[in-house]
């Protein structure tokens, strides 16, 4: 299959790294990336002309690729470094690990949906992104295989409570980007400052709403 990214693409992609950069957004490498990743890509091709408009759209399997605004968000919180390793928990669509795959992240995805799963981890490949998906629950963080710990976690589904066992994949030091409530969620970044609870320190960013993350109970198909 032959994918364009005509100069229309490539114009609405620019009107969209400007507005982000007018909203606050001001890490030069997460805007960069955006102005790089063809988000068009990560979706079915009769949303392609909505694709740069900051809006959350369907992925399938009931699911929503995050709004470009909260991509960009969670980037820059993320404060990523090339070569740092990312575990990302909820790849859906691929187009945010594919962001910190531009900025030169190791990007390690964990989808808890076969379809998306399946889908995502051909297309990543596919476009030349060199990320690594994996297909479980991502309250467990990334178990069957032990590339952790991590330098940096991100949680791109609207998670109940801080799930401990990411907590412990997280290095010291490390920085962890989750949306956490039910309804809806308040942006956090808890840096591990040392393994102890009380040496977390918690940062809140505002009021976002995400898919809800499924837990073992509330699989999904
Ligand atoms: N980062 C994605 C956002 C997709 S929406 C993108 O750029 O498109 C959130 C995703 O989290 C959905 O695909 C959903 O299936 C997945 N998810 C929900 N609960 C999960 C869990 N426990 N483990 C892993 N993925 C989960």
């Amino acid at each position: 299959m032959t994918r364009q990214d005509t100069f229309k693409h490539k114009g609405l992609r620019e009107q969209l790294v400007a507005q982000l950069r007018d909203s606050g957004i001001s890490d030069e490498a997460v805007l960069k990336a955006i102005g790089e990743v063809q988000r068009h890509w990560f979706l079915d091709s009769a949303l392609d002309t909505m694709a740069y408009e900051d809006r959350a759209l369907k992925i399938g399997c009931d699911q929503t690729i995050s709004r470009p605004s909260t991509v960009a968000m969670q980037s820059q919180l993320l404060c990523v470094q090339p070569g740092m390793k990312v575990l990302e928990i909820g790849t859906g669509s691929g187009y945010q690990a594919a962001v910190l795959c531009k900025m030169g992240a190791k990007v390690f995805s964990v989808e808890r949906q076969k379809g998306l799963f399946d889908q995502t981890r051909k297309l990543l490949a596919e476009l030349g992104y060199r990320v690594r998906c994996f297909l479980g629950d991502g309250y467990q963080g990334l178990t069957e295989v032990n590339y952790g710990p991590y330098d940096r976690i991100i949680v791109t589904c609207g998670a109940p409570e801080i799930p401990a066992p990411l907590m412990e994949q997280l290095k010291v030091g490390g920085i962890m980007v989750i949306p956490l409530g039910e309804e809806e969620q308040e942006m956090l970044r808890i840096t591990k400052e040392g393994e102890k609870k009380e040496e977390w320190k918690v940062e809140k960013f505002g009021t976002y709403s995400f898919v809800p993350m499924l837990d073992g109970r509330n699989m999904g198909s």
